[in-house]
Formats: C-alpha cells, sequence, structure tokens
C-alpha cells in the first residue's frame, strides 16, 4: 500500500487498492487469462525461477487480477498479505496445511459450516490433526479441550443459522496465552462490519461466493493474515498443491468488492426490520438477529460488528410440518441454502445443511423442527415480507 491509502476508508480501500492500470489507460481492473507469462531472457527467466528478481511466471503461482484481489481483501481486513483459493473450503484446507502438522490439535466453535466439520473429523484425521468440537459461547469449554498439543483455535462468527457471537478478542487472548493461533471465519459479517485481525486473531478465513461476490456467481475463498504465515506458509501450500483463484473469478470478486459497504449495510437493515417484524407475528416463537435488544450477545455483537448482518433465523409454532408449509408458500424467496446474494433465500436447516446430524446433536446445537433461515437480500422489504405473510397466514 502506499502512503495515501493507509489512510483510506474501507469503501475506498474496496474501490481503489491494487489496481496499477496498463499501458492501455483502462479505468476498470484488467483480466489476465494466461497460465503462464513470458521472460525477457534466458537469464531473466532464471532469476524469476531462483527468486532473485520478483514477478510472474505461472498462474498457479500468481496472476495479475487474483494479486489484485489479494491487496484490496488484505487491505480491507487489516492484513500484511492474503492468498486467494479456489473456494472457502480450499482457503480453510490450505491454512490448516500451511500452519499444522500430524500430531497437532485443533479445538473449533461445534457451530461452523457443515463441511469444515467434515473436513476437520474426517480428512485432517486421516494425517493425524485431532479436532475437538465446544459450544462457542462458553469460554471455559475452549479452556478445558485445551491439549498441550493444540495449536490452532477455529470459529465462525456470527454462526449459522442462529447467529450466536464469539467475544474475538477474549478469544484471541485465550489463544495466545496457551501458544495458539485463532482463525475467524469472517464469511458472515465479512471486513465492511467486522475486522477479527484487528481484535487480534491471526488468520481470518473466506468463502468469497458469498458476500465478496455478493451475487450468487463465482466460488472462491481467502485467507488473510501475517506475511510469514499467509504470504510465505499458505501460499506455498497453493503454489504447490493448486487450488488457486481463477483470474476470471478474482475480477468477479473485484467488482463485489466495490460495493461490498453499501450491500452489507442494506442486508443488515433489512434483516433487523424484518427480524423486528417476525417477533410480533403470533405464528412465531423466536428470532435469531444479532442486531434485536432480545439477542443474549447483543451488545458484544454491536461492538464487535458494527451491524448485524443479513442472516437471521426464526422457530414457527408447528414444526417441521409448520415450517415446510410456510416455506412452500412463499414465491419471491429462492428456496436453496446458499446465502451472502442479492436474492432472499429461505432454508429449513433440521432437514438440509444440518440434515445429517442426529436428534441428539440437532437438540446440542438448537436447530428445532421449526426453525426457518433466511438470509435476507437486496429486494424490497415490503415484497419479501409480503411474501413470508402469505405463509404466516397458513401456519
Ligand atoms: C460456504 C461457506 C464455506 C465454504 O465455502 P465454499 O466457497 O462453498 O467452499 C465456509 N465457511 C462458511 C461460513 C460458509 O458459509
Amino acid at each position: 500500500m502506499n502512503q495515501d491509502e493507509s489512510g483510506w476508508g474501507l469503501a475506498t480501500r474496496a474501490i481503489r487498492v491494487g489496481h496499477r492500470r496498463t499501458a492501455e489507460g483502462e479505468h476498470a481492473e484488467p483480466i489476465f487469462p494466461t497460465s503462464s507469462f513470458v521472460f525477457g531472457s534466458a537469464a531473466e527467466a532464471a532469476a524469476r525461477f531462483s527468486g532473485d528478481e520478483p514477478g510472474n511466471i505461472y498462474s498457479r503461482f500468481t496472476n495479475p487480477t487474483v494479486r489484485t484481489f489479494e491487496q484490496r481483501l488484505a487491505s480491507m481486513e487489516g492484513g500484511e498479505a492474503c492468498v486467494g483459493t479456489a473456494s472457502g473450503m480450499a482457503a480453510i484446507l490450505a491454512a490448516c496445511m500451511g500452519l499444522l502438522q500430524a500430531g497437532d490439535h485443533i479445538v473449533s466453535s461445534r457451530s461452523i459450516f457443515g463441511t469444515t466439520t467434515v473436513l476437520f473429523t474426517k480428512y485432517l484425521a486421516r494425517f493425524g490433526i485431532d479436532t475437538s468440537f465446544v459450544s462457542m459461547t462458553v469460554p471455559g469449554e475452549w479452556e478445558r479441550a485445551l491439549r498441550p498439543q493444540t495449536r490452532l483455535l477455529f470459529l465462525e462468527t456470527p454462526s449459522n443459522p442462529l447467529t450466536e457471537v464469539a467475544d474475538i478478542r477474549a478469544m484471541a487472548e485465550l489463544a495466545h496465552r496457551n501458544d495458539c493461533l485463532l482463525v475467524v471465519d469472517n464469511c458472515f459479517c465479512t471486513p465492511a462490519l467486522q475486522r477479527p485481525l484487528e481484535l487480534g486473531a491471526d488468520l481470518v478465513v473466506h468463502s468469497a461466493t458469498k458476500y465478496l461476490d455478493g451475487q450468487g456467481r463465482c466460488v472462491g475463498g481467502a485467507v488473510v493474515g501475517d506475511a510469514k504465515r499467509v504470504g510465505e506458509d499458505v501460499f506455498g501450500v497453493l503454489r504447490t498443491a493448486g487450488p488457486t483463484m481463477s483470474p476470471f473469478n478474482a475480477w468477479v470478486f473485484l467488482k463485489g468488492l466495490e460495493t461490498l459497504k453499501l450491500r452489507m449495510t442494506a442486508h443488515s437493515e433489512s434483516a433487523l426490520h424484518l427480524a423486528r417484524w417476525l417477533q410480533q407475528q403470533p405464528a412465531v416463537e423466536r428470532v435469531f438477529h444479532p442486531g434485536l435488544e432480545s439477542h443474549p450477545q447483543h451488545e458484544l455483537a454491536m461492538r464487535q460488528q458494527r451491524l448485524g448482518g443479513g442472516l437471521l433465523s426464526f422457530q414457527v409454532q408447528g414444526g417441521r410440518d409448520a415450517a415446510w408449509k410456510l416455506i412452500d408458500t412463499t414465491r419471491l424467496l429462492s428456496i436453496t441454502a446458499n446465502l451472502g446474494d442479492a436474492k432472499s433465500t429461505i432454508t429449513h436447516p433440521a432437514t438440509t445443511t444440518h440434515g445429517r446430524l442426529s436428534d441428539q446433536e440437532r437438540a446440542a446445537s438448537g436447530i428445532t423442527s421449526g426453525l426457518i433461515r433466511i438470509a435476507v437480500g437486496l429486494e424490497d422489504l415490503e415484497d419479501i415480507q409480503r411474501d413470508l405473510e402469505a405463509g404466516l397466514g397458513r401456519v
């Protein structure tokens, strides 16, 4: 970042950082769909490969469009380095491969993305990395799960679908007191609302597929953190194993970042309005959104993440049948598990995202059969409300 950039606000960074105009004078960021790069001489090729001279070699290593995305997101998160990845899962895998080795132990929040749980329990376990799962909001559980081999604490805040909030600063202190790293999946807030590195977290991982894209177009991810761990250790995994971000996807995400702050504000405001309205509906038993005063970590959330975010969930009377009936009555909301899109989506967690859990596990996670999750999009709030009103009338 040059001198000017360090003083820029988030929206300016999201629009301006990382673009070096080519000799063509283009205004929008260029896409470089090339697998390799040409050298001026045999000596230059040798210097690039040996690392004596910086520069592009091959797009599995670096690509100018991907680099622009990485510099921009690093600046927005307040990190020294960022690497773009082929998906959010590739980001989490690359972070674990770059930081851990056989014999190491992870303590993770139980309320994380389902596929991340599978990655930890089924795949990392095969390579000798053990994971213990704890309740995210009970610090004592984290403390009790620590072992001499624990290297990494992993969490996602706010959680999905119940929007529980972890105290990132307290978790970072706990991690550092015990010689561990704190990794935060910042998918739901994005740097527009929450910057975990500024609160002491060591690494941030992203599924760019969600709000960073913002219009449900591309799959991608990122890891952000310090120059050594991310710029060398995680980058080394990507360069070697290859789950790197494509230049086209990086360009789409760059366009997404430009409107991120505006969108996150709009998603959050609509979600809070809708949450308040749902609280007043007779068929609704409970509503979960960090912006509600009734949310157990409301004050922490407002301090830590500026706004409540676009995700809410609510519990209807009548269990699964009532929830399904409501979902099937909606015409505007899309029945899909994706989120972070301009299009609002509606999901029944107990039979989809959390369907593989046993009844006991589901009860422990608080996923009741009447629970419905909405990722509030950018349509007119009145239209979303009218769509739900029809369904609530039939519950
Ligand atoms: C979707 C998601 C992921 C995985 O990202 P992909 O881009 O689908 O691989 C990881 N964490 C969270 C919180 C997610 O919502």
